[in-house]
């Protein structure tokens, strides 16, 4: 994993392969001020990009963090932020951080078991329900929610107008299969219109590789087009009497077979039938039955 930077004094921490539970997060800095976007899940891996922020910042003062959304790989190292930080995520985030019980302990859902290290739960002191706009030194941040649930309810992007930089969290997952079971299917569709409407010149996804702006439109096409066969797989299979899993187990990926984490497209179809159905998603039956599907815990690297 390193700091990439984007433009100066914006960096990027991108931690390849991006799979499950390895995120990107952002350092937005000047005069001798730091803004972050987002921690890690784990305290090896916040203490690792901490040490590289103050490198990259000759020691800056931290002033302020957001939090993209809930997903431990993204706010469990918030603890490890100086006791002055102020933390900012949105009103949904805060909420589905503080009942998240992952961090107390992580089902084995996954091989190896995540070990989170000395975390402890560290909730926003500052809530959004739709955008604030944050400075630091000369820099303008806003940061803004994309209007209904895409990747969670409580989703928030950073956007630098000046520099063109945004970093999306998870509404972009890049070569990797997107996740939207605790979202909406139709809203990370949605979201991406969205984005695709800022005009970035650089994104950092929430996951994989940094995007420049010509390659915006043909990941944002590869997503949609994902979307749509988790649409058309969960009508399909409501329609043929399938549970979300048999529906998967049904499911010819095709052109996506070929992306980290295919089992996604369980907990993701368990969003489409509830969507449809108007219920509620069961986060661990849904991971459960990814499990399943895959024959073997899913694979983690954290
Ligand atoms: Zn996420």
């Amino acid at each position: 994993m390193s700091l990439h930077e984007v433009v100066p004094g914006v960096h990027a921490w991108v931690q390849p392969d991006g799979t499950w539970w390895l995120n990107n997060a952002g350092v937005v800095t000047d005069g001798g001020q730091v803004l972050l976007v987002d921690t890690c899940a784990t305290e090896t891996r916040t203490r690792r990009f901490l040490a590289a922020v103050e490198q990259a910042t000759g020691g800056g003062t931290v002033r302020l963090a957001v939090n993209t959304h809930q997903h431990g790989d993204h706010s469990y190292g918030n603890s490890l932020l100086p006791a002055a930080t102020v933390i900012v995520g949105h009103e949904h985030m805060r909420e589905g951080l503080r009942v998240d019980p992952v961090i107390d302990g992580c089902p084995p859902l996954w091989q190896p078991v995540p070990d989170w290290g000395a975390v402890t739960r560290r909730l926003p002191d500052v809530t959004v329900r739709d955008r604030l706009t944050i400075h630091i030194g000369q820099r303008r941040v806003d940061v803004m929610h994309p209007g209904g649930p895409a990747h969670t309810t409580g989703d928030l992007v950073a956007w630098l107008p000046q520099e063109r930089v945004l970093f999306a969290g998870d509404l972009v997952f890049n070569g990797l299969t997107p996740l939207v079971f605790m979202g909406s299917v139709a809203g990370a569709a949605a979201a991406l219109d969205w984005l695709a409407a800022f005009e970035p010149a650089h994104l950092v996804p929430g996951h994989g590789p940094l995007l420049t702006a010509a390659e915006i439109t043909p990941v944002f096409d590869g997503i949609r087009r994902y979307l749509r066969l988790v649409r058309d797989t969960a009508e399909a299979g409501l329609r043929a009497g399938l549970t979300p899993l048999e529906a998967a187990r049904a499911c010819d990926l095709g052109e996506f077979a070929g992306w980290a984490d295919a089992e996604r497209i369980v907990p993701n179809l368990h969003r489409a039938y509830a969507d449809a159905l108007g219920t509620d998603v069961d986060v661990v039956a849904a991971l459960t039955d990814a499990v399943t599907w895959r024959g073997a815990p899913m694979a983690t690297k954290v």
